[in-house]
């Protein structure tokens, strides 16, 4: 079976990546972005023990997640518009992880506190600064820190980021640095421990993993090509 066949692969690649960083086995998290995939192909990876799942649109992730088992976990890995939070929030992800600017996390604060919930999430950086991403540049995350760590219902996990797409894997390491010299920084001001570095993608996993990911979001090394672009 191919979707499995191509988990197995990736596992030992995962593996493979944590030795030769010296990082402990199982300490980065698989999460299998199945955006475009329809539940029979997420059913062949969880078949396969394949438990956390990622989805970037907020609609399709609700017309998927009620028809997979329970024990799934899932992470909203796209954009956010302000006015879908709420429905967000009650759709439970476990990790809201794109979350750009800081009216966005204002407002999942906001709506999480209405709810009696708290929003678990990750700040999106944008580490090469490329003018038409999204996400924090360094130094706006730096500024509006303060502001981010004071809103009272929200759990601030760690940062994720999506850089520019390069040929050669290599050419995303000085952006995965960067994003854990980012996260060094803030933990070091305080006062949150910020466990997770979200980064890595089919194209370059490996690469993230050497350079401190806790979480790798591959899509079409374990499902396939898609038909439709990401975002
Ligand atoms: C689609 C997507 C991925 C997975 O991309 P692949 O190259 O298919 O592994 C990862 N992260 C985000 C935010 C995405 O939208």
């Amino acid at each position: 079976m191919y979707i499995q066949d191509q988990l197995a692969e990736i596992r030992a690649a995962i593996a493979a990546a944590e030795r030769r960083a010296g990082r402990p086995a199982g300490s980065v998290q698989l999460l299998a972005v199945s955006k475009t995939f329809p539940v029979e192909d997420i059913m062949h990876a969880y078949r396969d023990g394949q438990r956390d799942f990622g989805e970037n649109r907020l609609q399709e992730a609700m017309g998927k997640m009620p028809e997979m088992p329970a024990d799934c976990t899932w992470h909203l890995i796209g954009p956010l518009q302000r006015n879908k939070v709420r429905k967000a929030l009650e759709q439970g992800f476990a990790l809201i992880e794109a979350v750009d600017s800081l009216r966005l996390a204002e407002s999942i604060s906001r709506i999480a506190g209405e709810l009696g919930t708290t929003g678990r999430i990750l700040l999106e950086v944008n580490v090469d600064a490329e003018e038409s991403k999204h996400g924090f540049t360094p130094q706006g995350l730096l500024d509006d820190w303060p502001a981010l760590t004071a809103l009272p219902h929200l759990d601030i996990r760690g940062l994720m980021c999506i850089p520019a797409p390069t040929e050669d894997p290599e050419g995303a390491r000085p952006a995965f640095a960067a994003l854990r010299g980012l996260a060094e920084k803030l933990r070091a001001i305080g006062p949150l421990p910020l466990p997770e570095l979200s980064m890595g993608m089919s194209h370059d996993f490996p690469v993230a993993v050497e350079e401190g990911a806790t979480i790798v979001r591959v899509g079409s090394a374990i499902f396939g090509r898609r038909t439709y672009p990401a975002r």
